[in-house]
């Protein structure tokens, strides 16, 4: 395993040039960055500062990503210099910088995209400009370590909970990567025998890993119809939100004793529910059951466990910092 970004936490080393946090040029003006967040679904293609977005558009990710691709460029070659432009992706993709492969989507079912280098191809029209390329959920948790809920933290998963499940981690010096992206989302967790019988899980890799079980999709499958249309005063919806929490606590007990990060951060359209939170907490206090002794579990839990600080802007923030971060390195 590597440690990529060799640069120090925030809160041990400020960023020079400006009071709220954006690199200042030898000119005195501030650098202005673009981001990229491919999703599954949607594209957010987004141009500001360190820490802050100024201009975003929006776009279906869509089965051409060639059409996607140049629509982004569209978008950034319009908004004057940019010091730097940050890429996080959906996956599977190739974050390696040492790998022939990189910034390429890898083994996507999702059509179209397969095989396909989105980093050459904004290479490509946008030459002179440094770029980075993460997946999108390393991107968020960056975003967050660096500007939201993680600041200050020497370590942080980010976990998004949502159309699946995924995992960035932030350790003492920057993003963990390993031979490939973790992925925390596919690990496998106990499951009572009566949901065994009852539920086969919907990871088309894996059936019942960790995805498999409690992203929305499985709440999906397992209950008829999407969470959010689960009535609060009908009698499936605690029952719902139990066995989810069941679940994500049982991950959470997982990436303590294998990752023992200083703060957990929950994202995701199922992953920020207040029904699952508040659940979650206990249920992992239970789980661990005394064994891991910190204070920060035992009495701290909900500065343990948090909502991303930055909400939907953290795949945005995240690549203008992979951006800057890029261009500081090759400066
Ligand atoms: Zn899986």
């Amino acid at each position: 395993m590597d440690v990529r970004v060799q640069i120090p936490p925030p809160a041990q080393q400020p960023i020079r040039g400006a009071a709220n946090g954006s690199a200042a040029c030898p000119g005195g003006s501030v650098s202005r960055y673009g981001g990229i967040e491919f999703g599954g679904t949607k594209t957010v293609c987004v141009v500001g500062q360190r820490g802050r977005i100024d201009e975003e558009v929006r776009f279906p990710t869509g089965n051409r990503p060639l059409e996607t691709v140049r629509a982004c460029l569209q978008f950034l070659t319009g908004q004057g210099h940019l010091a730097g432009v940050g890429i996080g992706s959906f996956g599977p993709c190739d974050p390696d910088p040492a790998s022939p492969g990189y910034g390429c989507i890898t083994t996507t079912p999702k059509p179209g995209w397969s095989g396909f280098d989105v980093l050459r191809t904004l290479r490509s029209g946008l030459p002179d400009t440094h770029m980075a390329f993460d997946t999108d959920v390393n991107a968020a948790a960056l975003g967050e370590w660096v500007h939201g809920a993680g600041r200050g933290v020497e370590s942080l998963v980010y976990i998004t909970v949502g159309t699946g499940i995924g995992a960035g981690i932030v350790a003492r010096s920057g993003l963990i990567h390993g031979l490939q992206h973790p992925e925390a989302g596919h690990m496998l967790i106990p499951r009572p025998e009566a949901e065994r019988r009852r539920f086969t899980g919907v990871c088309p890799y894996h059936r019942d890993c960790w995805e498999g079980l409690a992203s929305g999709p499985a709440m999906h499958a397992r209950w008829g119809r999407p969470p959010q249309e689960i009535p609060e005063d009908g009698e499936d919806y605690a029952k719902m939100w139990d066995l989810e929490a069941d679940y994500v606590a049982a991950g959470l007990h997982n990436i303590v004793c294998t990752v023992s990060p200083h703060r957990i951060i929950l994202g995701g359209g199922v992953g920020q529910q207040a029904a699952l939170l508040s659940r979650v907490k206990p249920r992992l206090q239970v789980s661990l059951a005394g064994y891991v002794t910190h204070s920060a579990l035992s009495e701290s839990i909900d500065a343990y466990i948090v909502a991303p600080g930055l909400g939907a802007r953290a795949g945005g923030i995240g690549a203008i910092e992979l951006a800057a971060r890029a261009h500081e390195h090759a400066a």
